[in-house]
């Protein structure tokens, strides 16, 4: 279905916005200089794609960090972009971060909860859009998810 991207990012914003809080965690989002941009995609699975992200970037994060949510138009697509300044992600540990169930030390996310289902989702659903979804991190400083998604007119 067709929709406008950025109501459905502060949607998710909203939702999210009290464990951002209690997390000490900013959410930014930098939506360009239009209101709307309007894609092609499953809204419901769109959701919980970002709200898997944005969790995540808040779980994973530091205090007085910051999470910067960013939609960059391009000619067909629109990328979207999830960036944390948190934890980040150890090199070794970052190709299997899609996998069910894998969970980066185990200890440490232990007491956080979570089953290591989030991002595998996320993967199902932008595959399933024939999308392309890409991560890169610096352990220690942060992460960066990046999506695309088809425009619409
Ligand atoms: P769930 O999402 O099912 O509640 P989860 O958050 O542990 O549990 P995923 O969302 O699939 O599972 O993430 C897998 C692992 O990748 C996490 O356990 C964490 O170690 C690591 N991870 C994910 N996102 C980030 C991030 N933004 N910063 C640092 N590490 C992350
Ligand atoms: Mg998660």
């Amino acid at each position: 279905e067709r929709f406008n991207i950025i109501d459905l990012i502060n949607e998710v914003l909203e939702m999210q916005e009290m464990r951002a809080k209690k997390q000490g965690v900013k959410l930014i989002f930098s939506q360009e200089d239009s209101n709307s941009i309007f894609v092609y995609a499953d809204k419901k699975e769109i959701f919980q794609v970002l709200n898997n992200l944005i969790v995540n970037s808040i779980k994973y994060g530091k205090d007085k960090g910051t999470t910067h949510i960013e939609v960059m138009s391009m000619d067909k697509n629109i990328l979207i972009e999830v960036r944390d300044n948190g934890i980040g992600i150890e090199a070794d540990n970052l190709p299997r971060i899609f996998e069910r169930f894998y969970r980066v030390d185990k200890s440490r996310s232990r007491n956080m909860g979570g089953s290591g289902l989030g991002l595998a989702i996320v993967k199902h659903i932008i595959d399933g859009h024939n999308q392309n979804i890409n991560v890169s991190s610096n352990y220690g400083e942060g992460s960066s998810f990046t999506f695309t998604l088809n425009k619409s007119k």
